[in-house]
């Protein structure tokens, strides 16, 4: 048993952790590793809307999200909340479009 307080409290926290960190190198979990190949989209050009809310794109560079098509159109929006909107109801923001696959988004 221990009486001098503070050192044998340390102790006791390390010793509490290590099975978390054991239970964590077992299930495989790492950092992330941000090894991915780079997306190269279009910018947004100066008068190019989004298609659910009509805003300019370019206005806001932080928060632009871009559907790449295969078929080389690029859609794009002034944020994820338009973005997800569009993907979640292409009958309504594009129903005439080819069917198309996503080539690139981000
Ligand atoms: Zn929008």
């Amino acid at each position: 048993m221990c009486h001098h307080g503070s050192p044998c409290a340390h102790r006791r926290r390390l010793l509490a952790s290590l099975p978390a960190a054991a239970l964590l190198a077992g299930l495989g979990l790492s950092p992330a590793r941000a090894d991915a190949p780079k997306v190269e989209l279009p910018a947004p050009g100066p008068r190019d809307t989004c298609p659910v809310c009509g805003m300019f794109v370019a206005q806001y560079p932080e928060w632009v999200a871009t559907i790449l098509w295969d078929d080389g159109i690029a859609v794009q929006f002034d944020g994820a909340k338009d973005f997800f909107k569009y993907l979640d109801n292409l009958d309504k923001y594009a129903p005439d479009a080819p069917p198309r696959r996503s080539r690139e988004w981000g």
